[in-house]
């Protein structure tokens, strides 16, 4: 790696290659391609990090197909956990030998990466690399949807759709910590009962159970306050049905596909609905906020408080099967890659 520019803690020179994964052109899971590249260095307020494991998520099958865009050539992964190898300057509050993970940066399918310190937290001792790798994206996210979109309280029923997913299984648990009873729906019985364990009060088998039927049923006609929509296409119009007169719905994932536009007239035909489309960025806009839900989150995780499963873990190498398993419904949890 280069030295010079960053001072201090700089001192290896550079010609350290590394392995990353490159996207040249947008499409199918095998336009993932495991590449020889220089060790980057890093730049003002900038850590240098050797990736211990990356999380994969949803968010980097859109931006590999194209759906969000990033200029090409480019290496996916907005999350991973690793060590502080190096730091530019102006950088005071991380040094060299720092455990971090981060959240919202792209690059991570790599063995080393460099991520502005404004996106990094330090891990808890308790928390290992892939726990801290697969931790704050979805974390963060069912943290702002629980508590912020919709801040659930005691007594508050809300619908988690695909509920022993990455995201689901955490919102579910975050939820139930605030007091809501759950209602969850999954595609299998085995994903059902992933969901159970984090804590759903009921969960519905969506793919043969009717899930408005289901969730009128239980609530006694009545309805949920909020729906947790991350499936999209196939359940959206429908969750609109079992909402109560001013609950809301949180639209906040298209895993089945995007939803088609709609007449807004239509909130008001289901009981005057609120609706919100959010994303993680925009509830994490300070750095304040940045560290109240990622500190929340792994503090939860080193208490024991919240369990993040790992459904499976890859090699580096095999970024493309990762992708292949997350879009084929076949997960229940957290995937990672490991370089
Ligand atoms: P998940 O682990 O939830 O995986 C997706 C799950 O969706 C599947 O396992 C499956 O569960 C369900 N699903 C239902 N229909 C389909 C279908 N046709 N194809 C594939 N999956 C389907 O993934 P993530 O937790 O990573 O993400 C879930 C969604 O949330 C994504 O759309 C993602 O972009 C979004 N998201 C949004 C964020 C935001 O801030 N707005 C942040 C994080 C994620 P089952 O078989 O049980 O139905």
């Amino acid at each position: 790696m280069r030295g010079g520019r960053s001072g201090v803690h700089f001192t290896r020179e550079s010609t350290l290659n590394m392995k990353l994964i490159q996207i040249s052109k947008t499409g199918g899971p095998e336009e993932m391609v495991l590449v020889d590249a220089p060790v980057p260095t890093p730049g003002p307020n900038q850590a240098l990090i050797k990736v211990g494991a990356a999380g994969v998520n949803f968010i980097d099958v859109y931006f590999r197909i194209g759906l969000y865009k990033a200029d090409l050539p480019f290496t996916p992964g907005n999350e991973g956990a690793g060590t502080i190898e190096a730091v530019g300057p102006g950088v005071t509050d991380f040094g060299p030998g720092d455990r971090v993970a981060w959240g919202m940066f792209r690059g991570s399918y790599a063995e080393y990466v460099v991520v502005p310190t404004s996106q990094l937290v330090k891990l808890p001792e308790e928390v290992d690399f892939k726990t801290g790798a697969g931790a704050l994206l979805q974390g963060m996210t069912a943290h702002y949807l629980s508590h912020s979109s919709f801040p659930l309280k005691a007594g508050d029923k809300c619908l988690v759709h695909a509920a022993a997913g990455g995201a689901g299984r955490l919102l579910v648990q975050m939820a139930k910590m605030r007091g809501a009873t759950v209602y969850g729906t999954a595609g299998t019985d085995e994903k059902a009962a992933i969901a159970k364990s984090g804590g759903a009060d009921e969960v519905i088998v969506y793919t043969r159970q009717d899930f408005v039927a289901e969730v009128k049923n239980l609530t006694g006609g009545k309805g949920v306050d909020v729906v947790y929509d991350s499936v999209g296409a196939s359940t959206f119009l429908k969750g609109l049905d079992i909402i109560r007169p001013r609950g809301m719905m949180v639209l906040f994932g298209q895993s089945s596909g995007a939803v088609p536009p709609f007449d807004p007239s239509l909130l008001n035909q289901k009981g005057s609905l609120f609706m919100t489309r959010p994303s993680l960025a925009h509830h994490c806009l300070t750095r304040e906020e940045l560290t109240w839900r990622a500190g929340d989150v792994l503090g939860w995780i080193a208490a024991g408080k919240l369990e993040l499963r790992i459904d499976k873990t890859y090699p580096l190498a095999d970024a493309a099967q990762a992708h292949r398993d997350l879009e084929g419904r076949k997960t229940a949890g957290k995937l990672l890659l490991v370089p």
